[in-house]
């Protein structure tokens, strides 16, 4: 994954971005903390394929395990007792396919997960 943005004419790799950080970790240590919080942060950036359980059929964040879930509403059309076609509200908690944790803001990767 490259970084763009703010900094587009500056695209990196982010594994060549932390390893370059890793490097200057050993060549500086009096900044050891803002050096860790920078690779902190570009490894938000990379995505991680989202967690699933088998047992709730839910999806979480692999990083915070905040709920990747939303509610959807369908109408399906169907015949009532009286043989009149009538809509009926039918709600379904689904996966939210969104690229970023709403509660940590890391990446996420749901590659491997049907639409
Ligand atoms: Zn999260």
């Amino acid at each position: 994954m490259v970084i763009v943005g703010v900094f587009d004419n500056m695209a990196m790799n982010i594994e060549d971005c932390i390893n370059i950080l890793f490097d200057m970790d050993k060549i500086y240590p009096v900044e050891y903390e803002a050096i860790g919080m920078a690779i902190k942060a570009l490894e938000y950036r990379k995505p991680m394929k989202v967690r699933y359980n088998d047992n709730t059929d839910k999806y979480s964040c692999p990083f915070c395990a905040s709920s990747l879930m939303k509610e959807e509403t369908e109408y399906i059309q169907d015949e009532n007792m009286d043989g009149e076609w009538e809509y009926y509200e039918c709600k379904e908690t689904v996966p939210s396919f969104v690229d970023y944790c709403p509660c940590c803001g890391q990446a996420l990767d749901w590659n491997d997960i049907e639409r």
